[in-house]
């Protein structure tokens, strides 16, 4: 049986990086732990997180000198897809390639000093919990559809609202840190301007007086990471904890965004070649009518349908990956460089629609098919099959925002039409 990995194209380096990443999940009982983790109330794992953090691989492309590693998205977005691998229900890339470092990267890209220090950094070492609260009840797949504010009070701002869907905040309740949140700037930095250009964005540390963390929901699956909601009742938040400029908290998302979409559709390539490989040894041994399951066109058609469109977004991710780390290296540059490398953010956006669009989608149907080449055995969780479809699921309904979103953003840079 081929080696679903074929990774010809890794440097030494990354090669040993991945196998020893592999050998540690293993260790840690993956991909089985992954199943026991997917059922209700269990616990986000904290040697996990704690272990995780050690390797250096969370909120790895944040720059050294903040305390993270320096890598390129490149080896970020190798790390995600190892990640997906060895945890199919996603719980753990959700919350700590997603969350804690696609936005984390961008909260500590425009966090200032004292926020740096008391959130990002403890974060890095598995000690907080930092997360993303941008969907309001009234807006979701619309970020400017948002209700919640703030008001400046002598040099502190008052803020109020409501988030919902909100990954991680029980972890975070208890184990400190705090919420990257949108809010309507009531200072109007562009007075009459729509409504995105007056977002201002903050962070909210998650014990601040007057927030208040909902019940979370009883999700489908990711189980071993909690969704709730935060309600902001006249939360004082000093204009130290300001991210970045005021009015600019619009683009600043659509920053985060990709940066999670990137790597959360690297961990969806993982969980799919996972499938693919676990099905693989199953079609190859279990004979039906005297043949094996993988002799059966019906079955092997399919395989190799959801194989290349595997190959193929893992060439699309990584090749992504490297107009991501162009774009970050040649920003303040001026705009044409004159070298063909030369990627503005949207053009990089486009490419990590395209995969977040379509990789999530992926791991879901290889594990549906995969259900169905088992029959009765795939549908147990002897398996890790209905693990990652529930886990994936999350993505394809909405998280970090869903298909159409991802089309939206495509169609928009390609046809140079604005939708809307
Ligand atoms: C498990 C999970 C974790 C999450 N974690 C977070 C988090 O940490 N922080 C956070 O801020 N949010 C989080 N979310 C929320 C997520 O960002 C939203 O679900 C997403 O933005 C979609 O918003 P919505 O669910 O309100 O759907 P809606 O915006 O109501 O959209 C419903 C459906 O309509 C589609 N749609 C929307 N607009 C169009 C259009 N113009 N044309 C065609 N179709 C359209 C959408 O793609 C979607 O399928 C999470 C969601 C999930 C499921």
């Amino acid at each position: 049986m081929a080696d679903f990995w074929e990774d010809i194209e890794l440097t030494e380096e990354q090669q040993l990086f991945k196998e020893s990443l592999l050998e540690w999940g293993e260790r840690k009982g993956f991909p089985e732990r992954s199943i026991n983790m997917n059922q209700v109330g269990h616990p986000f794992p904290k040697d996990i997180v704690g272990g995780l953090c050690e390797l250096g691989v969370v909120g790895g492309t944040i720059p050294e000198e903040h305390g993270g590693q320096g890598l390129s998205w490149k080896d970020q977005a190798l790390i995600a897809d190892v990640i997906g691998y060895l945890e199919p229900s996603i719980a753990t890339a959700a919350a700590l390639m997603a969350v804690e470092t696609g936005w984390g990267f961008t909260i500590d890209r425009y966090a200032q000093e004292e926020v740096r220090e008391k959130f990002v950094k403890p974060a890095l070492r598995g000690k907080m919990f930092i997360g993303i609260a941008t969907t309001e009840p009234g807006g979701g797949s619309d970020v400017s559809a948002f209700e919640s504010t703030a008001e400046k009070e002598g040099d502190d701002w008052i803020l109020n609202g409501e988030k919902t869907f909100i990954s991680g905040t029980e972890e975070c309740k208890e184990w400190g840190g705090g919420y990257w949140v949108n809010v309507k700037d009531l200072t109007e930095p562009t007075p009459g301007g729509p409504p995105h250009k007056n977002m201002t964005s903050f962070f909210v540390p998650i014990d601040s007086e007057g927030l208040e963390v909902q019940q979370p929901y009883r999700d489908a699956g990711r189980m071993a990471l909690s969704t709730g909601g935060l309600i902001m009742e006249d939360v004082r938040i000093p204009d130290s904890y300001r991210l970045g400029k005021q009015g600019r908290g619009f683009y600043y998302t659509m920053e985060g965004f990709d940066n999670a979409r990137l790597l959360i559709g690297a961990s969806s390539v993982g969980v799919t070649r996972r499938v693919l490989e676990e099905a693989a040894e199953y079609i190859n041994e279990r004979e039906v009518f005297g043949k094996k399951l993988s002799q059966y066109e019906g079955i092997s058609f399919e395989f190799a349908d959801l194989y290349q469109r595997m190959k193929a977004l893992r060439l699309m991710y990584r090749k992504t990956a490297d107009m991501q780390d162009t774009r970050y290296r040649e920003e303040g540059m001026p705009k044409k460089t004159g070298r063909a490398t030369t990627y503005t953010p949207l053009d990089v956006a486009k490419w990590i629609s395209m995969i977040k669009w379509k990789a999530p989608h992926l791991a879901k149907e290889a594990a549906d098919k995969a259900m169905h080449w088992l029959g009765a055995a795939g549908y147990s969780d002897e398996y890790i099959f209905e693990t990652a479809w529930r886990g994936v699921m999350s993505y394809c309904v909405g998280a970090e925002g869903g298909a159409n979103i991802q089309k939206i953003v495509i169609a928009r840079e390609t046809l140079g039409s604005k939708p809307y």
